[in-house]
């Protein structure tokens, strides 16, 4: 301040001296005076022009010339750009870190402007709901996701709950199923969330489809057996009729018990740690024990006997797992070829090497086969191609899919493969790891 009050002194004083005397009479040194102060007065807004024209358009890097108190309001702007350049530069940063954060989500998130019309959306909502984060921004919601589903939740200003409605990739081959929430914030603004809930929907599916065939299958036996026990308690029936009943009670008593044992089981795979690589099991000696019980189960069949040959000859090797567990499935699957075709077919059960250096166990039949429809569901609990003959040999449809939860157990995989009218094979497959050769 004091710089700028001798300046303009200065400049009062050299024009107005300099008037006084080059130009007479005196009175015009005073004329000069104020001339000087004007001059200042015209320098210095040139000054602060220039240093207001900066603070408007230019940047902190190209600061104008300046000098005394303007050289100290120039300084000061700079670092308050600086810092302000700082700040907001941190500020873009975390932005940014943050939207990714949004973006890497599973949760889709749509943010809807007062008119709901889209702000912002993050490509899994995109996905989600079939529509475009850039190409489709500021456009109504509406316009977009069309199922009334979704419209009426809109529409409705009520969010306390979600609603469900079909994904873009769904087909009826292959659901997708989206949940939407919607939150009100701001000004009339709206977060919309998205989250896919198909395997959430299937598994809920699926354990009604359980508990409803579950119940099924026990009540059929319960109703017969306490049909026959109301028989026998009010009717005085001859002995030979008394003992047919019972022994058809018997037999209900006998398939309810075989469901039970094989829902335990299932529930003992899903529950257990997956077996380790402690146990070696000699292949050829459990393949015997399962082609006897076989024989046996073929002997007691109306529609055995049949031929059930153990294959040998490869290498001998063992395998490591849960001997039960792989008991279970080899009988599973002998057992089923037995079941499942007329008297005098021949079933051909064995264990192979791989060429990678894993191991195959084979049960071949040459009986009826399955059609190539139902091969995919096999595996499924309860699925089967003949109900009642599943059931006329004790079956309770559950089989194969404690066959397939053992062999992914053991790293492995069930196949099947049949032709209609000529047999079929199925194969459990173990990983190398599993096996253990002589060789
Ligand atoms: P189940 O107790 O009915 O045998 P599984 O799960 O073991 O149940 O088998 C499912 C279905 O697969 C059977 O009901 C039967 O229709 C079919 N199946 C299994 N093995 C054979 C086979 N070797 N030949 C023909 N059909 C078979």
């Amino acid at each position: 301040m004091m710089r700028r009050l001798l300046e303009l002194l200065a400049c009062t004083l050299t024009v107005g001296v300099l008037a006084a005397a080059l130009v007479e009479p005196d009175g015009l040194a005073l004329l000069g005076s104020a001339m000087g102060a004007s001059l200042w007065f015209v320098f210095d807004s040139l000054r602060a022009r220039r240093v207001l024209d900066w603070l408007r358009h230019g940047s902190a890097a190209a600061p104008p010339a300046a000098v005394g108190v303007w050289a100290e309001v120039v300084e000061r702007a700079r670092k308050s750009f600086k810092t302000l350049n700082r700040k907001s530069r941190k500020s873009e940063v975390r932005l940014q870190e943050f939207l990714a954060a949004i973006q890497a989500s599973p949760i889709g998130v749509v943010l809807l402007d007062k008119s709901t019309a889209i702000e912002w959306s993050n490509f899994t909502a995109a996905q989600h709901l079939g529509f475009d984060t850039k190409r489709d921004l500021k456009q109504p919601i509406r316009h977009l996701v069309r199922d009334p589903a979704f419209i009426d939740y809109l529409s409705q200003g009520d969010y306390a709950a979600s609603v469900e409605i079909d994904g873009r990739d769904a087909t009826p081959g292959h659901p997708q199923r989206i949940s939407i929430n919607l939150y009100l914030y701001g000004k009339g603004r709206r977060l919309m969330l998205t989250r896919e809930v198909t395997a959430l929907e299937l598994a809920e599916a699926m354990r009604r489809d359980f508990v409803a065939n579950v119940s099924h299958e026990i009540r059929t036996p319960l109703t017969v057996v306490s049909g026959f026990i109301e028989t026998l308690l009010t009717l005085d029936l001859p002995a030979p009729e008394r003992r047919q009943y019972l022994e058809l009670m018997g037999t209900q008593a006998q398939r309810m018990q075989s469901l039970v044992s094989d829902l335990l089981t299932l529930s003992r795979l899903e529950g257990s740690p997956v077996p380790g690589v402690g146990e070696w099991i000699d292949t050829q000696a459990m393949l015997m024990q399962v082609v006897s019980e076989a024989q046996a189960l073929s002997e007691v069949l109306d529609s055995g006997p049949h031929q059930v040959l153990a294959q040998g000859g490869g290498p001998r090797f063992q395998i490591a797992g849960a001997r039960q567990e792989l008991h279970s499935a080899m009988s599973n699957l002998v057992n089923n070829a037995v079941r499942h075709t007329p008297a005098g077919a021949q079933v051909r059960v064995g264990w192979c090497l791989n060429s990678d250096g894993g191991a195959g166990f084979y049960v071949s039949d040459d009986g009826p086969g399955i059609d190539a429809e139902h091969l995919p569901r096999l595996t499924e609990r309860f699925y089967r191609v003949d109900r009642s003959r599943s059931r006329e040999t004790g079956g309770t449809g559950l089989g194969l899919a404690i066959v397939k939860h053992v062999a992914q157990r053991h790293g492995g995989q069930v196949l099947i493969e049949s032709v209609p009218g000529q047999g079929s094979t199925f194969r459990i497959i173990l990983p190398p790891s599993r096996v253990l050769s002589g060789d």
